[in-house]
């Protein structure tokens, strides 16, 4: 006869944030590596990269027009225009051969490099467009519509740190200081499975009272979107042989989660099949809901999450706690916890007080302000209860509700869109 698991003496609920601290304080960044700039965007920089050279690379202007001495147009204006003799063309890119003298001007593009002797830009638009001379109508002070070298980026300065997830904005500024290839941290390998002997994958028969594995599938995505590379191991069925040989299988990557198996049901073989690994297991159970069940080990150097099988509370524990992780394993060295935000709740929230509770809601800019809307089902069994959710609001142990209009703390978990 099956038996319920014993609860383990010396079990402690951690909070989450205590349960966090621990997780990253386990985590070292992986080796780092040479990528080429077309394959960093998603990874970590591991390096502090220093610009060889000025950018913009010399003075250039920032408008089309004419690159003139401030003085020779002072006293210029409409009925007495200062008339300029236009003594040379600079495209974009191409050097100036000319020094621009008291009463002459270069007609130049933007972008163009501004020629000796030339202290300004008179656009286009306040002349006559001349070609051979040029009448200029209005003054402009010194300085105007000219960038000077360097004020982007100096040579010798850092433009980008170690620990700086690399996105679009990143990759320009690397490509604008001719960086073809970056050194980043290694993307971690995250193998996954599924423990239960009532889950079927998504391509079987369906079948009454069987459970289709919606959380590998989730989870893989999950990591992909923290940029490491999911192994999806599949389906591991209940009993201590079968965990352990899952667990062991999984152990060339770098990170192990696992789902289900967890709780303190007959059987749930996780934690078992941990310590015959002779893993070192940091904790068990975190004080929230959903996902109190929280398993958080290291073996043989890797580091094993078993979140709980229940689809919400697996979802919840990965972004709480395996996202982080990730991102530090792959370098980046701040921003590694989800933010948080005060805003106010569109709708009253519930909990039962007993624990942390965190509320799936959508949050959205309505107004100009965010809002939290939750969603209207919140059991930790409801998965669509996660469909457009971007945000946990956070009911403390002991608060029961929260009023339409209140404020609540809310833990961003996804992109705000509006409303
Ligand atoms: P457990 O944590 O193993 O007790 O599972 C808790 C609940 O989550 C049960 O209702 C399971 O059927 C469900 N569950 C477990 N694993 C999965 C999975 N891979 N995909 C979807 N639901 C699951
Ligand atoms: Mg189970």
């Amino acid at each position: 006869m099956t038996t319920f698991q014993r609860t383990r003496s010396g079990e402690r609920m951690l909070a989450v944030e205590e349960a966090q601290q621990q997780v990253l304080a386990e985590i070292e960044p992986l080796a780092p590596e040479r990528v080429s700039l077309t394959d960093a965007f998603g990874r970590v920089l591991r390096e502090d990269v220093v610009a060889a050279r000025d950018l913009p690379s010399t003075d250039n202007s920032a408008m089309d027009g004419y690159a003139v001495r401030a003085d020779d147009i002072a006293a210029a204006s409409r009925d007495t225009p200062a008339i300029l003799r236009v003594i040379e063309d600079i495209p974009a890119g191409r050097l100036p051969t000319c020094r621009v003298e008291p009463g002459t001007a270069a007609r130049i593009m933007t972008g163009a490099t501004v020629p000796d002797g030339a202290d300004a830009i008179a656009q286009v638009e306040i002349t006559d467009a001349g070609g051979d001379e040029v009448r200029v109508f209005e003054p402009v002070p010194r300085g105007t519509h000219v960038r000077r070298r360097g004020d982007d980026i100096r040579a010798g300065s850092i433009v980008l740190r170690a620990g700086t997830p690399l996105g679009a904005a990143e990759t320009g500024a690397l490509a604008s200081i001719q960086r073809p290839e970056v050194i980043v941290g290694r993307m971690p390998t995250v193998a996954i499975f599924s423990t239960g002997d009532e889950i079927i994958d998504v391509g079987d028969q369906p079948q009454a009272g069987r459970v289709v594995n919606s959380n590998s599938y989730a989870l893989a995505s999950f990591v992909r979107q923290a940029g490491a590379i999911p192994r999806m191991l599949g389906i591991v069925r209940d009993t201590r042989e079968a965990t352990i040989a899952g667990i062991e299988s999984a152990l060339s990557a770098d990170f192990v989660v696992s789902s289900g198996g967890v709780s303190a049901g007959a059987y749930d073989f996780v934690k078992d099949a941990l310590d015959h690994l002779g893993a070192d297991t940091k904790f068990w159970k975190v004080a929230m809901k959903p996902g109190k069940p929280v398993v958080f080990s290291r073996l043989h150097d890797r580091v094993y999450f078993g979140l709980p099988g229940n689809p919400v509370s697996c979802m919840v524990a990965f972004v709480l706690f395996v996202a982080p992780s990730i991102r530090k394993a792959m370098g980046q060295t701040s921003n590694l916890l989800p933010p948080v935000v005060s805003m106010r709740t569109s709708a009253a929230v519930r909990s039962k007080g007993d624990r942390r509770n965190y509320i799936r809601v959508r949050v959205a800019a309505r107004n100009g302000e965010l809002v939290a809307s939750p969603m209207p089902a919140q059991g930790s069994h409801v998965s669509t209860s996660m469909l457009g959710a971007n945000g946990l609001a956070v009911l403390e142990a002991g608060v029961t509700r929260v009023e339409a209009g209140k404020s609540v703390e809310v833990v961003l978990i996804g992109p705000i869109g509006s409303d």
